[in-house]
């Protein structure tokens, strides 16, 4: 990255922050947090989002890891403000920002081998570094030059102590005792990511570092970095990790870690928004329900809570639910239509069924399901006659007297009504009960298992007047058929 780039942005005052996601093969939710908290920082500050990519591990930064990254970002759309940053692309950089350290006294070479320093851990007990090689001297330091030695590079940690405000955990201070002369460049001459780290957020003008908080115990370790090499030392937010019911780390344990299983499973970006955006940050107060443009008008650092927070799988599926009663069938049209034929291929249908069935369907369920493929799963009796009834529905409504003449009464009056609306069904049905002086649940329970195999649904009144005079009497006559073979066996 220019140099001009960087200075510009740190003297211009504007707010810069970064995700740095280790391409692993899968985009976790925590991840996704974090990258959401960063975008909405830069959103309210009307600032910028970035976004590295941490793909030093060769053997696990596969373009398909990166893909997956790149996919759930736009799905979500918190794609970065600026082109994706590849940290593999800058080791010259890490490397540069490592030699002037050692030019400038702040580094030094370490020839130990890794079985030297173990064997020197192991009796000493100490698992810091000894500084062995900082004691060397010059002409030792050129001997072991001159015979090809391999090294390292370490940090040399000065005296004091370093201390930070971090934005949610308050004031932090370590001594410098306590921190080792880490390494800054492998012996294999690689950076270590201590190094790059700080060498990109510097480059990349980052203002706010906003990260899950197994990072806090690195940040006084980069500080060093920061003050080694003269650069500006960003704020610090580091998030509480997010826990499973159980109280420990989420993880596959738990169920669906990465976004993808979330996308895959039908969840909407909105619901992944609202509920990752209230996971361990509150606007104040207790509501449930917030859109993008709410979080970013409301997000600040200091309504990030220093506990962890707890991922509630009720919740999100409940929230998924909310999102889909408030959308309009347009916004969903194509992706229920593909959902449609991949139900009838799997046989959940036995035809597709056309845009307009869908989206009577959808007007009468969206606020009954959690995900769009309920409609073709659970409420598939809005596309096909019910083959099978419930089993327990059919002892209790279907094995009572009188429910055969009922049936075949209220399919007659069916056939003949003027409209076919859910007004005037119940009606009829009401006249019928009045009549019978039956109450009219005896009418509604038989005539929606009937109608739909299954015992509960939306209103009644209104799933007939969606699933229209036709396949109502029809699917009556089927039934009142299948009662009467019941009875003949
Ligand atoms: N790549 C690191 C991780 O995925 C994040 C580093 C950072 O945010 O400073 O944990």
């Amino acid at each position: 990255m220019a140099k001009s780039a960087e200075n510009s942005s740190l003297t211009s005052g504007e707010v810069r922050v970064r995700f740095a996601p280790s391409p692993t093969g899968d985009l976790h939710v925590g991840g996704v947090r974090t990258a959401l908290f960063n975008y909405l920082f830069a959103r309210h500050n009307n600032g910028k989002f970035l976004l590295r990519i941490e793909d030093t591990d060769r053997k696990r930064s596969t373009p398909e890891a990166i893909n997956v990254i790149l996919d759930g970002l736009a799905w979500l759309d918190l794609l970065p403000d600026e082109e994706p940053v590849y940290q593999s692309k800058r080791i010259e950089r890490h490397i540069a920002a490592a030699q002037k350290m050692l030019e400038d006294g702040y580094a030094y070479r370490c020839f130990c081998t890794p079985d030297e320093l173990e064997e020197r851990r192991r009796a000493s007990g100490d698992y810091m570094y000894d500084r062995h090689c900082l004691n060397l001297t010059e002409a030792e330091i050129q001997q072991k030059l001159a015979d090809g030695e391999k090294f390292a590079l370490r940090i040399r940690v000065p005296e004091g102590r370093v201390s930070f405000d971090d934005g949610v955990h308050g004031g932090m201070q370590v001594a410098c005792t306590e921190i080792d002369d880490f390494i800054l460049l492998r012996r294999n001459g690689a950076p270590t990511y201590m190094l790059a780290v700080v060498v990109d957020d510097a480059d990349m003008g980052i203002t706010h570092v906003i990260r899950g908080d197994d990072h806090l115990s690195n940040t006084p370790k980069q500080i060093l970095i920061y003050r080694a090499l003269g650069k500006r030392i960003p704020e610090f937010a580091h998030v509480p990790l997010i826990l499973g019911k159980d109280r420990k780390r989420l993880s596959k344990r738990h169920g669906a870690t990465s976004i993808t299983e979330y996308r895959d499973a039908g969840y909407l970006p909105e619901t992944m928004i609202n509920f990752l955006g209230l996971l361990g940050w509150s606007p104040g107060d207790d509501r449930d329900i917030i859109s993008r443009r709410e979080l970013i008008e409301l997000f600040d650092i200091s309504g990030i809570q220093s506990k962890a927070a707890v991922f509630d799988d009720a919740r999100v599926r409940w929230l998924n639910g909310q999102y889909l009663g408030m959308t309009d069938y347009g916004k969903v049209e194509g992706k229920l239509e593909r959902l449609a034929e991949d139900a009838a291929s799997a046989g959940e249908l036995t035809e597709v069924p056309d845009s307009k069935e869908i989206k009577t369907a959808w007007d009468l369920l969206k606020t009954r399901i959690h995900f769009l493929n309920d409609l073709f799963t659970d409420c598939r009796y809005m596309f096909r006659d019910p083959d099978v009834y419930d089993g327990k529905g059919v002892r209790k409504h279907f094995l009572q007297n009188g429910v055969v003449d009922h049936l075949q009464v209220l399919a007659d009056d069916f056939s003949s009504l003027g409209d076919f609306r859910a007004a005037s069904v119940e009606a009829a049905i009401r006249k019928r009960a009045e009549e019978w002086e039956v109450s009219t649940g005896k009418l509604i329970h038989p005539l929606r298992l009937a109608c739909s195999g299954v015992t509960g649904g939306p209103g009644l009144f209104e799933m007939l007047e969606a699933l229209g005079r036709d396949t109502v009497v029809r699917r009556i006559n089927n039934a009142l058929n299948w009662i009467k073979s019941l009875n003949n066996k």
